[in-house]
């Protein structure tokens, strides 16, 4: 068979052509940095070009790079999601640090896998690890490694607790030990109604199934109601059932509502349940002085799941497992063939995941952390807190909205009532609301979602951005009622 010639498209290039490219591309970068502020948030994709983009065929022939670094400028830059931008309010998404943005190209330079092994990027996962226990105050010597995010996170954590709850049987035997050691009762998983998605996807994943997982009511503030939580677990095991974990959040989604954690952790205790904290929105506020009392009860989880790529301002993608044992989680994952034994005395990051091969995220999160500090983290977060709270005083102090919670953190939720909405009107105001919401998101000036509590949709605000502004606020409120006012003026001349 012939070598190919060295004129045939190869994905090498020359330290010339990559120096012109990668100037290229961080000019790019940067002067989408200096118009982020003046761009739309998001701007609306029409058909033809989703339907261009989804299904476009594989090339068999090559092209310039050049031309193809072109298109990313061209098509696809103008079509963010529009997290960068300071007037982002949505789910729980924020901006990256540009330092990451340099981090995450340096690090697929250096392309390690960091599954383990002696060279740098081991240690500076390590190092950062170590880091990440220091925010979140959890003991240095849990185990500990980065993941995707917070749904790996979780499924890391209770796959651990499946582990130590089956007496470590579960490993060999399966599902038919997925149960008490003595051998016949379904373990039970408890969360509250705001648990996350990701928790349903965890205890279905690692085989309890949702029959097996109880959805816990909460208080006025959306946190775990503590009494209905002991007596499901009594009635659960009235039942003959096993009553195995509870998974108590650091800030919900919806709302930010932190579950009463040491409390908690006092029931677990007394109970023999494992705790699970899923942290992956709030853990990192324990920094500041403001919110770190909320947390007390977190250092004493199990296990626990934070997300770096929220609130410590990642790129996507960054998470991180810790658990309390480094034992029981080594034994929950690791396999080490003949190929993998070891050059070294530290085990491999591989022996406590679910990966093999990994990314250097830690990169990023050692070099953003270098660059501002704790210091710098504690009062970048305090101030989406306060500005979180701003937003609360202007919606309080107006007319045309209503305040349907302010979480501990930094969500509002929040609707639109404009004055003559008349009382009994609540179907209205929530279609109106929903149909505003499709204005304000194709329009561009700002981008927020919705939510459901009590059974109705509201909007949500989720500031976890450093760009934002208290001029923003003053925008997103306007744009809304602004939106609200032409949807319902709308809604009116069509009846
Ligand atoms: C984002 C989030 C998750 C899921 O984390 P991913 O990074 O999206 O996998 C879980 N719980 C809460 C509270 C979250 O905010």
């Amino acid at each position: 068979m012939a070598l190919p010639r060295s004129s045939e498209p190869s994905p090498e290039l020359s330290p010339e052509d990559f120096r012109r490219l990668g100037h290229r591309a961080i000019d790019l970068i940067a002067e989408r940095l200096a118009a982020v502020r003046e761009d739309p948030v998001r701007r609306p994709v029409d058909d033809a070009q989703r339907t261009r983009w989804a299904s476009e065929p594989a090339p068999a022939a090559g092209r310039e790079a050049d031309a193809v670094l072109e298109r990313v400028a061209t098509e696809l830059f103008p079509h963010p999601m529009g997290n960068a931008h300071p007037r982002f309010f949505a789910w729980v998404n924020s901006p990256p640090a540009p330092l990451g943005v340099l981090a995450d190209l340096l690090a697929s330079a250096l392309d390690p896998s960091v599954a383990g092994g002696d060279h740098a990027a081991t240690y500076v996962e390590h190092a950062v690890l170590g880091w990440l226990k220091t925010i979140t105050g959890y003991p240095r010597d849990s185990g500990a490694v980065l993941t995707s995010g917070g749904s790996v996170a979780t499924l890391v954590g209770l796959a651990v607790m499946r582990h130590v709850k089956s007496g470590g049987t579960d490993r060999a035997a399966g599902m038919r030990q997925v149960s008490s050691p003595a051998g016949t009762a379904p373990l039970v998983v408890y969360t509250s109604t705001q648990g996350h998605s990701c928790i349903q996807k965890a205890v279905e994943l690692i085989g309890l199934g949702t029959d097996h997982l109880r959805r816990i009511p909460t208080d006025a503030d959306f946190r775990m109601d503590l009494d209905a939580l002991r007596r499901q677990i009594a009635d659960d095991r009235a039942r003959g059932l096993s009553p195995a974990c509870v998974v108590a959040s650091a800030g919900t989604v919806n709302t930010g509502a932190i579950d009463p954690l040491d409390a908690i952790a006092d029931l677990c205790a007394a109970e023999g349940l494992w705790l699970h904290v899923d942290g992956a929105y709030g853990a990192v506020a324990r920094l500041t002085d403001d919110t770190n009392t909320l947390f007390r009860g977190l250092e004493r989880a199990d296990s626990l799941g934070l997300d770096a790529h929220k609130w410590l301002y990642m790129p996507v993608e960054c998470g991180c497992a810790l658990v309390r044992d480094p034992r029981a989680m080594r034994d929950t994952f690791s396999v080490v063939p003949p190929y993998l034994r070891d050059d070294t005395a530290w085990p491999w990051f591989s022996e406590f995941t679910i990966q093999q091969t990994r990314g250097f995220k830690a990169l990023k999160l050692w070099m953003v952390i270098q660059q501002i500090g704790l210091d710098g983290y504690r009062a970048s977060i305090a101030r989406d807190v306060a500005l979180a709270r701003a937003l609360q005083a202007r919606i309080r102090a107006r007319d045309d909205f209503e305040l349907v919670a302010a979480g501990p953190l930094s969500i509002t939720c929040f609707r639109y009532v404009p004055p003559n909405a008349g009382a009994g009107a609540d179907a209205n105001i929530d279609a109106l609301n929903r149909g505003l919401l499709d204005t304000v998101q194709r329009e561009g000036r700002a981008f927020l979602t919705q939510t459901e509590l009590h059974g109705r949709p509201v909007l949500r605000a989720c500031i976890v951005n450093f760009r934002t502004t208290e001029a923003d606020l003053d925008i997103l409120l306007d744009t809304i009622a602004d939106a609200g006012y032409r949807f319902s003026g709308l809604s009116r001349s069509v009846e």
